[in-house]
């Protein structure tokens, strides 16, 4: 079993557990996983991001616990485009990509891609503080 931290069209966010990674897919394309605030089946996994400690970044995180205020909506927006734009998509291979960079067996730069919650915590275990990237409304459009 893997759990995964999920988030809705609607910008909610929770922790599901399933077989595998396909089993998620799969169970996703039939709209058997919905959120349990909304009932929504759209439903994708949050992207994670290591945290790389600069000021801007902690203050963007702190705006991210009221969601609902238009600001904070366009600060996420910003941040997810920042992060969108000048890291690098590693999917699946999101916690080794991570440990490589904190170890400096690879170079350093921003990353993002998929980790289960087991990997989250593991990762920050060794001291490598990841956040998932906010979930916007219009990401399913
Ligand atoms: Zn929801």
């Amino acid at each position: 079993m893997i759990s995964f931290s999920l988030g809705c069209d609607e910008g909610h966010e929770f922790d599901g557990w399933f077989k595998s990674s396909a089993a998620f897919d799969e169970q996703v394309k039939k709209k058997i996983v919905t959120c349990p605030h909304c009932g929504s089946s759209k439903i994708q996994k949050l992207l994670m991001a290591p945290n790389i400690g600069a000021k801007s970044n902690k203050k963007m995180l702190a705006a991210a616990g009221s969601p609902k205020m238009p600001e904070v909506m366009e600060t996420l927006r910003q941040m997810r485009q920042y992060v969108e734009q000048s890291a690098d998509y590693v999917g699946d291979k999101f916690a080794e990509e991570a440990r490589r960079i904190h170890y400096e067996e690879a170079e350093a730069r921003g990353i993002y891609g998929e980790a289960s919650t087991e990997d989250v915590r593991e990762l920050s275990d060794e001291g490598i503080e990841v956040h998932p990237l906010p979930v916007l409304p219009e990401d399913n459009n």
